[in-house]
Formats: structure tokens, C-alpha cells, sequence
């Protein structure tokens, strides 16, 4: 999945601005230029609330993008396919000891 950085940066201010008002009451983290509005009196432990939030928020995110990672098959290089079946997953071309590959989806033993 492709992103870009401004939606990434959209996405996140979202999600911080939804931390900052359920934890610490504060309606948003853009800089207003005023000092009442700007700048608030919150306590430690709603502080480490909203931390602890961010924390798993970012913890999620790591998961996902590793489940993504996971799930999408890697590819060889159109040069080293199985010459016969034309297979280019890394997971089924295994390389044998004699530096030759074996396609595991047609059986073919070749060197790459
Ligand atoms: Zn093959």
C-alpha cells in the first residue's frame, strides 16, 4: 500500500489530536498563538495516559506493516525465473548446495 507523506502526517495529527482530547482535554494540538489557548495545566498520570496511547497506537501500525510484510510475496528478478514455469517467488525457488535453484511449483532444477 502506497501513502503519501502529507496523508501519513494527516492521518497521524489525527490520531494525536484524538489522544490529546480524550486523555488530556486539550481540543487540538495546532498552535493558536495564544497563551490560554495554547498552553494547559495537566496532570502526570493523564500525560502518561496519552503516552501509553501513542505507544500502542505506534505498536499496531508496527504489527500491521509487519503482517503486510509477511503476507506479500517476494519476487526474483525477471533474469532469474524458473526458466520452464516462469515462477519468480522467492518462497518457491529454493537454492540447492550445487548453486542451482529448484523451482518447487514445476520441479525444475536450474542455474540462475
Ligand atoms: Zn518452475
Amino acid at each position: 500500500m502506497k501513502t503519501n507523506k502529507n496523508t501519513t502526517n494527516a492521518t497521524l495529527n489525527r490520531k494525536f489530536e484524538k489522544i490529546a482530547r480524550e486523555c488530556l482535554f486539550i481540543q487540538t494540538l495546532r498552535e493558536r498563538g495564544r497563551d490560554c489557548l495554547d498552553f494547559h495545566e495537566v496532570s502526570v498520570l493523564a500525560i502518561r495516559e496519552a503516552f501509553e496511547k501513542a505507544y500502542n497506537l505506534g505498536l499496531a501500525a508496527g504489527r500491521k506493516e509487519m503482517e503486510q510484510a509477511l503476507s506479500t510475496p517476494e519476487f526474483v528478478h525477471r533474469d532469474d525465473a524458473c526458466p520452464k514455469c516462469g515462477e519468480r517467488n522467492v518462497d518457491k525457488l529454493i537454492w540447492a548446495d550445487d548453486h542451482r535453484v529448484v523451482c518447487a511449483a514445476c520441479g525444475k532444477t536450474y542455474k540462475p
